[in-house]
């Protein structure tokens, strides 16, 4: 089964091709600027599981060396990150899924970045950073 998602304005619509999807909630300072939030959802996929129902380009911008994260330029909806973790894994921002399919998190990264604001009430794992080896096959 796949998962559909898509931007805010429709311009862009997604289909992941797996069966489940693992995720992590992200604190750093670049996931707070672009999606204007105290954290993201990252759910983590190998680039060709991410399939575009759109011939139109998103737009890239390096938030840091070697990684980027792509917007629809009708809406701004961050669709994609990839570069990241430097073994080609892409993370989507879980809030673009349609509706509320089951995500299994595997916990918190960048937790040294998190804001005073929001603080982490649940017991899952807290990594300072990407953690080591944290992708499509982790957990
Ligand atoms: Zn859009
Ligand atoms: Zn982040």
């Amino acid at each position: 089964m796949a998962f559909q998602g898509g931007c805010l304005c429709g311009r862009f619509r997604y289909a992941i091709e797996r069966r489940s999807l693992k995720a992590m909630h992200c604190y750093c300072d670049m996931c707070r600027k672009a999606h204007g939030t105290a954290f993201s959802t990252h759910a983590i996929v190998r680039p060709h599981q991410l399939v575009w129902q759109t011939m139109d380009e998103l737009v890239p911008y390096e938030s840091s060396p070697g990684a980027f994260r792509q917007f629809c330029p009708s809406c701004g909806a961050h669709l994609v990150v990839h570069g990241q973790s430097g073994d080609g894994t892409y993370a989507v921002p879980a809030g673009t899924l349609d509706g509320d399919p089951t995500l299994e998190i595997l916990g918190h990264m960048y937790v040294e970045e998190r804001v005073s604001w929001f603080e982490i009430l649940d017991d899952l794992p807290q990594h300072a950073r990407w953690p080591a080896g944290f992708g499509p096959s982790s957990g």
